[in-house]
């Protein structure tokens, strides 16, 4: 009688805080069982991992998983399997030809986040206890976060007003889009670039993406807003305070011109708006095809060049929401291209950035378009009451990008959700 067993060995890694609403693993199969196949798939936390093992016959009437950590076996108890560092409950079941599968779940896996995890069959050769593992079947669990699923966004953003002097609306709207990640609006009757403004937490750092249209503290505190958020997470997490980098997409000056509210606060760093500047505070060396990463603290950023709009435009990906904030290189407006040359290949390359990656939600720096297809409102509207959501998706990037590769100059190409302004 011949029984297999599976042994897990995990080296616990703490990780940094992060939402454990939704964590997944992956799976690598190292070798197989007894000579059989070992396959693997671990679905989302709390729900039910499943791996099989093919043409393990004759019948395996039990497996036993084992953590390490105290690394004591667990005797096999019928067909059950136990796993107790791990807390999975698990049933391991044989068909007729041999072939077994394990459906264990996973009760208390976040300790384990970010931890390689070896699953190894161990043959049984009688009923008695473990004779040997056989080392080449093994698979390699690493456990990891789950797809980004996005954030939320308002019912309606402040859009202007037909008579600013009598608008009660404030002059930044504040809406959390995720945790640890807000969504500013600046208000069309303050400028009438009405920007978009991205503010995003980690445990030691805060970036801000664009400063907004305004110099003033008093018509646009926007130094105010964000330390006041930013107060409320510390506070609310015990984190002491938090660097903030204040960063843009590009330096013209509807992005660029809350800075002076910044420059010369405490804990705060206001990255330059020239190429040189831009590449020395992210760590760009090859301009503009490396993408590079920026640490706020348990929480990277993607900073991917995307020139084209202006020389120094960038994106930014941030992996634990799924958004891609991608300033005046894609929004629901007008695409004023300004280096045709440089613009197609960004557009090209953010798609094969985007395709690789689960992006929820494409986020610009502005809304021109109306919720009309194809209808945009002129520039410089300070009123805009049926205006189109701030959100696009990857649909309206391919589409851009297939656009693109027609265009030879200047032009004006109407889309549904935005217009391509060549110069
Ligand atoms: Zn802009």
């Amino acid at each position: 009688m011949r029984f297999l067993s599976a042994l897990v060995a995990a080296a616990a890694v703490s990780l940094a805080a992060v939402p454990l609403a939704a964590q997944v693993a992956s799976v690598t199969v190292l070798g197989s069982p007894c000579g059989a196949s070992l396959a693997a798939t671990l679905p989302v936390l709390g729900t039910t991992m499943a791996f099989t093992i093919d043409g393990a016959a004759p019948p395996l009437l039990g497996a036993l998983l084992q953590s390490p950590g105290p690394g004591v076996p667990v005797p096999l108890a019928g067909c059950d399997i136990f796993l107790s560092s791990l807390d999975v409950t698990a049933a391991f079941v044989t068909d007729a030809s041999g072939d077994a599968s394990v459906a264990a779940t996973l009760a208390n896996i976040p300790a384990f986040l970010g931890s390689l995890v070896v699953v190894q069959g161990v043959l049984f050769r009688d009923t008695g206890p473990v004779l040997g593992l056989d080392v080449t079947n093994a698979v390699e669990l690493r456990l990891g976060v789950a797809p980004p699923t996005g954030g939320t966004f308002p019912p309606s953003w402040i859009h202007g007003a037909s008579n600013c002097s009598t608008s009660s609306d404030p002059p930044i709207q504040v809406h959390p889009y995720a945790a640890r990640t807000w969504i500013l609006r600046q208000s069309k009757c303050v400028n009438f670039e009405g920007p978009f403004l991205y503010l995003l937490a980690g445990t030691q750092k805060a970036l801000l993406i664009d400063s907004g249209a305004t110099a003033s503290a008093t018509a646009f505190p926007v130094r105010a807003t964000v330390q006041a958020l930013l107060d409320a997470y510390e506070l609310a997490n015990g984190l002491p305070n938090l660097q903030i980098v204040v960063a843009h997409t590009h330096s013209h000056g509807d992005h660029t011109q809350g800075d002076s509210q910044f420059v010369g606060q405490p804990n705060t760093t206001v990255v330059g708006t020239g190429l040189a500047a831009v590449q020395s505070f992210f760590g760009i060396t090859t301009w503009p095809t490396q993408i590079v990463a920026l640490d706020l603290g348990g929480r990277s950023v993607d900073v991917i060049p995307t020139p084209g709009h202006h020389a120094t435009h960038i994106s930014f990906h941030d992996a634990e929401t799924g958004a891609l904030f991608t300033g005046d290189t894609l929004y629901p407006g007008h695409l004023f291209v300004s280096s045709l040359a440089a613009y197609k290949p960004s557009i090209a390359r953010l798609v094969v950035f985007a395709q690789s990656r689960t992006i929820v939600d494409f986020l610009g720096a502005h809304v021109e378009m109306t919720s009309t297809p194809g209808v945009a409102y002129p520039y410089g509207t300070t009123w805009q009451p049926n205006e189109h959501a701030l959100r696009l998706d990857l649909a309206q990037l391919l589409e851009l990008d297939t656009a693109l590769q027609s265009v030879t100059g200047p032009i004006t190409q109407v889309h549904a959700e935005f217009v391509i302004e060549v110069f």
